[in-house]
């Protein structure tokens, strides 16, 4: 084995195709994974949507085949957490007391989702962010039950469709005026909440969550307008936050997430970063990542600057996907509050259209219901526009 010794913390998407990147690139020498979850590494976004319809389990959503690890002289430490980092000593130090050194590091530990401190600690509260997670969620949406999803981005908006397509009584608080207002706009957003409601979400916007009360028979939420929601299954999808305290301990830039340039480098020589970890600062800009294609590209970007192979411009551009029971939303590059949304195919009434958001003559956004050929062109016209990316 020749070459330098890349340890990779954190085991989700980021950590795996940084590793495969690696050796796509030619490196020979020892990677080693190290991750909290027992599981082999999986892919998250079936979570929300396939397995809480059980039409996915376990072995479907698997990153890599459970043989290519070996093949690939990958080694994978799994069900052990990096609590500290020794820039000097190069060493990580683990939550049962092990270390393990690198000549290389990668930082790819991803996120956990944002709390809600007027919940309890209740088992009718979820978060939703590991394959665990997924199943006990699973588990409690059955039929009949009244189910409260907090946050209404995509993935509160798939567990909600998901739910109502398992037979539950499902409502939905929002803060924002609509549901994912703040990302796609008003008017896409207004159409989105009549297409949902028409399938039997009910809508809370405007307000949130002040106080819950968790009694024998329900618990209880408090709503800031004075409404309250009686629930079985509490369901919080109010964005994620990124654990940094042990990166910034070891004296890394941390803002947001881990500071890394456009290629994952971060404050140290050695230590790079891809993933939701990871905020990205240039030009004045800081922009965390929080989808899964930005996660990928950031994850070939990390491996090629470790090894100082010049990198592919992968054309980021913010896209992400969401499936919300029959609709397949696409969203690309970023609609400012002072854009203007414009239907370019298709309409709302058939539930199948692109909006162009555009800021005077500049094309700055594309989002796409149920087509996504269309999309696929706005996308191409997005790249070749000048453009403010967002990831
Ligand atoms: C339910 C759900 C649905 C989603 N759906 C979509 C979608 O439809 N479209 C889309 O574009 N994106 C979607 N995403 C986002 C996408 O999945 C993420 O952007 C992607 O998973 C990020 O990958 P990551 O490897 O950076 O982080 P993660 O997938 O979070 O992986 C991080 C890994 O590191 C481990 N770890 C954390 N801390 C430590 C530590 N201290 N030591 C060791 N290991 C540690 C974690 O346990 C985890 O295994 C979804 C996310 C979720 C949660």
């Amino acid at each position: 084995m020749s070459g330098p010794h890349v340890v990779i913390a954190g085991g989700g998407l980021a950590a795996v195709r940084t590793a495969q990147a690696l050796r796509d690139l030619g490196h020979r020498g020892r990677v080693t994974l190290v991750s909290e979850e027992s599981d082999e590494p999986y892919d998250r976004p079936p979570l929300s949507k396939e397995c809480l319809l059980g039409t996915r389990g376990a072995d479907d959503i698997r990153l890599a085949a459970p043989d290519e690890y070996a093949r690939q002289d990958i080694r994978l430490v799994l069900g052990r957490a990096v609590a500290g980092l020794n820039l000097c000593t190069r060493t990580l130090t683990l939550t049962d007391g092990g270390e393990i050194g690198y000549d290389r590091l990668v930082v790819a530990t991803g996120a956990r989702p944002r709390r809600l401190p007027s919940l309890p600690d209740s088992g009718r509260v979820h978060y939703l962010r590991t394959a665990a997670d997924s199943r006990r969620l699973a588990g409690a949406l059955t039929a009949g039950a009244r189910v409260a999803v907090i946050g209404a981005g995509f993935i509160g908006l798939e567990v909600a469709c998901a739910a109502r397509l398992r037979g539950c009584r499902v409502t939905v608080v929002e803060a924002a005026a609509q549901p994912m207002a703040p990302i796609i706009g008003a008017e896409p957003a207004a159409w989105l909440r009549r297409r949902h409601s028409e399938r039997g979400l009910e809508f809370r916007c405007g307000t949130t969550v002040d106080e819950s009360e968790e009694r024998p028979d329900a618990l209880v939420l408090f709503l800031g307008d004075g409404t309250v929601v009686e629930t079985d299954v509490v369901v919080v999808g109010v964005g994620i936050v990124r654990d940094t305290a042990w990166l910034a301990d070891a004296g890394l830039e941390t803002h947001h997430g881990l500071v890394c340039d456009e290629t994952g480098r971060t404050s140290a020589a050695d230590v790079f970063g891809a993933g939701d970890v990871v905020c990205r600062h240039t030009a004045g800009q800081c922009r965390p990542i929080g989808h899964w294609t930005a996660a990928s590209d950031s994850a070939a970007k990390a491996a090629a600057a470790l090894l100082g192979v010049p990198p592919t411009d992968l054309g980021e551009d913010g896209f992400f996907w969401s499936d919300q029971a029959d609709l397949r939303l696409q969203f690309a590059g970023a609609a400012s509050p002072t854009a203007t949304a414009t239907v370019v195919s298709g309409d709302f009434d058939s539930g199948r259209f692109v909006v162009h958001y555009t800021d005077g003559d500049r094309l700055t956004g594309v989002f796409a219901a149920n087509a996504p050929r269309d999309f696929l062109r706005g996308r191409l016209a997005l790249r070749s526009a000048p453009r403010q990316v967002r990831t």
